[in-house]
């Protein structure tokens, strides 16, 4: 009987896993200036980030493995090379498909200590569905930190710093404390619900922690590249880091009343949100559903 429920178990994963796959030709990848140096990369995953100068190519992210050759052919286009660096904001592997592609190619991958750790076993994301893989060698990060690291090149200093317990349990931002850019990973969704991975130890507390620290750090010309959606400035954080609010309030109200998640969705405590907040990634519902373990 367990080896019945093993078998459609890895059938389940491999049929979504398959659902998830990236064709690169059904997917155009484009480059949106952030300064002169810097760029968004969007395709299919997370938002990536480009800095370019000088002494290399800096990258943030780099979605998914069947786009690394067209997101390389991207970066050639607006003048830079294949990535010296690369640095991931967390695991999840629509930030770190090319991971294997671009570091069996020279790339020097960065990332925090738990993000290498996730990376090197595989994991599989419930909320998805999705199966990723441990990587091999070439795809691991072989410089990791704990807390923060600096680069210093194309004449600005970049700061990563890592946030606990927000998307994942490993997620850090990008700071280009010159240019005025932050690289948010995902703890920013511009224009909707995020997904919190609490399975992973993420939980609304620390997104709401995390969000204040971006707020700390930008003024009203901050540029802001979303992990998801279009690129972003202080006044849309702000608003996202408002609802964010509101629903930890709401719902750790309903938590210390001792509700479950069930009598939680049943009481529509984001009726008020859904119109602005509900129409991207998840319904409220759902994501009452998703976060709700995380919320104390
Ligand atoms: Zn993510």
């Amino acid at each position: 009987m367990d080896k019945i429920i093993m078998a459609l178990f890895i059938l389940a994963a491999g049929c979504t896993s398959l659902a998830t796959t990236v064709q690169a030709d059904e997917v155009s990848i484009t480059a949106t200036p952030v300064t002169d140096q810097i760029y968004m990369i969007s395709g299919k995953g997370g938002n990536i980030g480009l800095f370019i100068g000088k002494d290399g190519t800096f990258l943030i992210d780099d979605q998914f493995a069947p786009l690394t050759e067209k997101i390389v052919k991207a970066i050639k286009s607006v003048g830079g090379d294949t990535p010296k660096f690369l640095i991931n904001t967390h695991y999840h592997g629509d930030h770190t498909g090319g991971n294997e592609n671009l570091g069996g190619s020279g790339t020097l991958i960065f990332s925090h200590d738990n993000v290498r750790e996730s990376l090197s076993v595989g994991s599989f994301i419930e909320t998805f569905k999705m199966k990723n893989a441990a990587l091999s060698p070439a795809g691991l990060p072989v410089v990791t930190f704990s807390e923060d690291i600096s680069f210093h090149l194309n004449g600005d200093n970049v700061h990563a710093v890592h946030v606990p317990h927000a998307h994942t349990n490993g997620d850090s931002f990008i700071h280009f404390k010159i240019a005025n850019v932050i690289h948010a990973g995902d703890i920013f969704f511009n224009g909707f619900y995020p997904f919190i991975d609490v399975q992973h130890g993420g939980s609304l507390k620390g997104m709401i922690k995390a969000t204040d620290k971006l707020l700390a750090l930008a003024d009203e010309k901050t540029k802001i590249i979303a992990g998801h959606g279009p690129l972003g400035n202080k006044v849309q954080l702000k608003s996202y880091r408002q609802m964010l609010g509101t629903a930890y309030a709401r719902l750790s109200k309903l938590k210390n009343e001792g509700k479950t998640v069930e009598e939680a969705i049943a009481a529509s405590p984001l009726a008020d949100l859904e119109e602005t907040w509900g129409d991207g990634l998840f319904k409220g519902e759902r994501w009452i559903e998703l976060v709700y373990a995380g919320v104390y």
